[in-house]
């Protein structure tokens, strides 16, 4: 006898409408099948005892790649900003920020919500701050004036278009920072890519911060988590706080299981991923009706403009044909390559966006 799941599958439509082909972030990925079995087969415990073997493993394993004393597994991006902050800031602090940062623009205002500190966004070029921003932005010492107390960096650069900051670069802002006494945070959610995009290592891009997080969940595909990174006396103080903040997970192995697979597996499909982004942005380049400039593509976001349309109305036609694409601005769009967009739904991406806007 059928049960009512069964016969809710046998009603579907023999033809399944065509799967969208998904470009609004590379955070909408699937786990793959090796690593729902890494999942499924992960050994577990009480992470809030420390006793999950496949979390500490999974901690030891980010803070070698970059390069860090230690590493504190967490549930979102988000959080290991926000613990960062929390760690390297007293209430009434400012912080210096690039004014396209995730950090300003994209987490609810938490910098003030959770650790009552303000932010000092200052315009950086394509979303990189240079050694001037940190001397501009400084406060003077003075009753009236806030601590200036860190500078917090994204690489690569999201809203910038997915822009890759090189090591030398990075270490002449950190230098800039260092010698005015200032601590320096990475948000480093795509640092995977960045280090794909320019050939460094993990740990040379995080080395001149005393702070840095890779996502899991983004272009590696895992369902969730990020670790943060930086001396073990920090890291201890970011777990209590994780834990006030709501972040303390139980048998979380196996979420860590899923990082761990991603990291050994799915590591080598950013440059494909990179290759389809240029691809896109060359697409579109090469219509009137759009401008990109493909070159400016270092990694898996292409930012592009409208020319003469609304980037709603471009989207919305994309749709009408199972392309999907986020609107970022009026007149600006944005499309993120990642694991789940295969060469096949690629092509057709090209072919929609060939017949709609030639
Ligand atoms: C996605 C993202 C975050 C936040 O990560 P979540 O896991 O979504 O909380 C932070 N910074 C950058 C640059 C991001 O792209």
């Amino acid at each position: 006898m059928a049960t009512a799941s069964d016969s809710r599958a046998s009603q579907q439509p023999k033809t399944k409408k065509q799967d969208p082909v998904d470009l609004r972030s590379d955070t909408v990925t699937r786990p793959s099948e090796g690593m729902r079995e890494a999942m499924a087969s992960a050994e577990v415990g009480d992470d809030v005892y420390g006793e999950d073997p496949t979390v500490n493993r999974l901690q030891e394993r980010v803070a070698r790649l970059l390069g860090m004393e230690a590493g504190l597994f967490v549930p979102s991006g988000v959080m290991a900003n926000q613990l960062a902050l929390a760690v390297h800031t007293q209430p009434g602090d400012e912080v210096i920020v690039e004014a396209t940062s995730h950090i300003f623009n994209y987490e609810s205002g938490a910098p003030a919500l959770l650790s009552g500190i303000q932010l000092r966004p200052v315009e950086g070029d394509r979303g990189r701050l240079a050694p001037g921003h940190v001397a501009e932005a400084m406060r003077p010492e003075a009753d009236v004036a806030p601590h200036t107390r860190l500078v917090c960096m994204e690489n690569t650069a999201n809203k910038a278009g997915g822009v890759a900051g090189r090591p030398a670069r990075q270490e002449a802002v950190a230098e800039a920072a260092r010698s005015r006494g200032l601590k320096l945070h990475l948000d480093g959610a795509r640092l995977w890519n960045a280090a794909e995009a320019t050939g460094a290592a993990p740990a040379d891009l995080a080395a001149p911060f005393d702070t840095a997080w890779v996502a899991l969940s983004k272009g590696l595909g895992a369902p969730v988590g990020s670790v943060l990174c930086g001396p073990q006396d920090t890291i201890t103080r970011a777990r209590r706080r994780r834990k006030a903040f709501g972040g303390g997970m139980r048998q979380a192995g196996v979420l860590a299981a899923a990082g761990r697979y991603a990291i050994e597996h799915h590591r080598a499909g950013l440059a494909r991923d990179h290759a389809r982004a240029e691809r896109l942005a060359r697409t579109l380049a090469a219509l009137p009706a759009f401008e990109v400039d493909p070159q400016a593509v270092d990694t898996n976001i292409v930012i592009f403009e409208t020319t003469d349309m609304d980037a709603a109305t471009v989207v919305e036609i994309l749709e009408n044909e199972n392309v999907l694409m986020t609107v970022f601005g009026p007149r600006t769009v944005r499309a993120t390559t990642h694991r789940d967009v295969s060469g096949n739904d690629l092509d057709r991406t090209v072919a929609v966006i060939e017949e709609h806007f030639e």
